[in-house]
């Protein structure tokens, strides 16, 4: 495992790869590390020859400074958790190391992608993120690139980053990896407590019962059921609770065929960002 703070140093580690024509898997993650990162990292190294891991705190992407200065950093566990998974490369940048003074912000539009959801409740937050995984890409240059479903609005914006600047390189979208319990393993998870954590359950217990739901509820009656199911717990606000188009993201009137909708709710359980979402 090396670890690599310098896009330069990086860039001519990697050359030998590309000239060898070897496979590179890129995991960009915020650090934090739990058994959702790791799960990309496993399966990137299941597809490709080199793997890097990216880990950088996006100030960009953080609409909220008081959530950028509480962002988990066990950096010593990450890189122990990266050793063990046998990510061949750690990729450490700091701030200027990313955005040094020469460099320019592209011009990026993501078609009102970054209007909607997420992006209504963290204004700036996707122009943030496209803006990073850009400049990350242009680094690492990646043949396949790993994100989880968990963010799901995240992978279309990528993907529309991808497409408007031409990048060669694959976005591969991977399943969402939970806890025994059912809830959506998450680097913010670690701020509920034991109790807490066990009984956030219900988030995707809801989302398994919406399933059903729609199959013989109206989708607006579903919801509606749904989210009363929320409101009964303890220490929770609801961000949002929709089904969608998932490539439009626009809201669902009616159901075709299963599996082509998605169920995305995000809650504040005990001040506590939580996003989960399904195929309904
Ligand atoms: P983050 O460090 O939160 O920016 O996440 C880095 C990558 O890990 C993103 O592509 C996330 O979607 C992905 N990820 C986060 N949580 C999970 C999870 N529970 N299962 C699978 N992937 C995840």
């Amino acid at each position: 495992m090396i670890v690599i703070k310098s896009p330069v140093d990086l860039e001519n580690l990697l050359l030998k790869s590309r000239v060898d024509n070897k496979k590179i898997g890129f995991v960009a993650t915020m650090g934090a590390l739990h058994g959702g990162h790791i799960s990309l990292i496993e399966r990137s190294k299941i597809e490709n020859d080199t793997t890097v891991c990216s880990i950088f705190i996006n100030p960009k992407q953080f609409n909220n400074s008081n959530d950028l200065e509480n962002y988990p950093k066990p950096i010593e566990n990450d890189l122990k958790l990266l050793t063990e998974v046998g990510t061949d490369i750690i990729f450490l940048p700091n701030y200027e190391d990313i955005y040094p003074e020469t460099y320019i912000e592209p011009e990026i539009n993501l078609y009102g992608l970054d209007n909607v959801l997420e992006g209504l409740i963290r204004p700036g937050h996707f122009k943030g993120v496209a803006l990073v995984v850009k400049r990350l890409f242009d680094c690492v240059k990646p043949d396949i690139a790993y994100f989880g479903q968990k963010d799901y609005q995240q992978t279309l914006v990528i993907k529309e980053i991808v497409k408007q600047f031409n990048i060669p390189t694959e976005v591969a979208v991977c399943n969402i990896l939970r806890d025994e319990n059912g809830l959506a393993m998450s680097s913010r998870n670690i701020r509920l407590n034991n109790e807490q954590r066990e009984h956030a359950s219900f988030i995707y217990n809801m989302l398994l019962q919406l399933k059903e739901d729609v199959k013989v509820l109206t989708i607006k009656d579903a919801l509606i059921k749904a989210e009363n199911v929320l409101l009964k717990e303890e220490g929770v606000q609801i961000d949002y609770l929709t089904i969608v188009n998932p490539q439009t993201l626009l809201p669902e009137e009616s159901l075709t065929t299963e599996n082509s909708s998605l169920a995305l709710v995000v809650v504040n359980y005990f001040g506590v960002r939580l996003l989960d979402n399904i195929y309904i």
